[in-house]
Formats: structure tokens, C-alpha cells, sequence
């Protein structure tokens, strides 16, 4: 596995940054976790590449395989277990060349478009709501 010590999807430990309650998926190619409750609401997620790379451009013919059946799944998770209308799918890679993306619940009612993406951070959860979201993701997940 290609990593690089100063990237933070590749430290071995985040510290108070750790997905809450753990990666709700993994795979040989991919992992997901609920933002830490200070990212956004409860359902945001983060989907991260294991292998260190920066985009879709670089991805191994197995990453490229999976990459939109896992998007997928995860997407449709959270649709059912926060009840999103939509999941907006986001990565711009802006602080470490390391594929990740975000997936944003999104209901009516809330702001739309990038300004949703913008005032995440307005949106935080308590710490024990992204605990039990991930839970719940966790199950609808499972194989
Ligand atoms: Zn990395």
C-alpha cells in the first residue's frame, strides 16, 4: 500500500478525529465513516480510498470497479437511515491528495447546492446522535 506520513487519511490514528463508532463499511479497496458530530448532521459520511491516491484518474482497474457500486450502496444507506431525499456527492481532495468523498443528506426545506456543502459545519450533531447514526448505517449495510 502506497501511503505517505504526512497524509491524514493514511496516520495510522486520528485522534479525536476517529469516525464515530468506527467505519460503518470496509472493503479491500474502500472505507466509510460518519463525519466526527463537529463535521455536519447526522448521515454525513465520508467515503475514503484505503489505497493513498489523489483522484478517480489514478485509481486501479479494482478501484474503478468499485468505486460507484460502493458510492452506491452507502448513498442508498443513507437515504433509509436518516430519511435524505438526496445525497450530494462531494471531494475536492483540498487539504490531502487522498481520495475521499462526502456524502451529504440533504432535505427539503434545507439550503441547497453548495451553499449546503458550505454551512456543514453549522449543522453540527451531538457526539452520542453520530455514534448511533453509524450504528444504524452499520446495519444497513451489512452484507
Ligand atoms: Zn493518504
Amino acid at each position: 500500500m502506497t501511503t505517505t506520513e504526512s497524509c491524514w487519511f493514511c496516520r495510522p490514528s486520528r485522534g479525536e478525529e476517529e469516525p464515530p463508532g468506527g467505519w460503518v463499511y470496509e472493503d479491500a479497496h474502500w472505507v466509510a465513516g460518519h463525519a466526527p458530530a463537529s463535521y455536519g448532521p447526522p448521515g454525513l459520511v465520508i467515503v475514503e480510498a484505503r489505497r493513498h491516491f489523489l483522484d478517480t484518474a489514478e485509481m486501479t482497474q479494482e478501484e474503478a470497479a468499485t468505486f460507484g457500486p460502493v458510492l452506491g450502496r452507502v448513498t442508498r444507506a443513507i437515504h433509509e437511515v436518516v430519511g435524505a431525499e438526496r445525497v450530494y456527492t462531494w471531494a475536492t481532495m483540498k487539504a490531502h491528495p487522498h481520495l475521499h468523498v462526502w456524502l451529504v443528506p440533504w432535505r427539503t426545506g434545507e439550503t441547497t447546492g453548495i451553499q449546503r456543502v458550505a454551512e456543514l459545519e453549522s449543522h453540527p450533531c451531538e457526539p452520542s446522535e453520530a455514534e448511533r447514526t453509524a450504528k444504524e448505517l452499520r446495519a444497513a449495510l451489512a452484507p
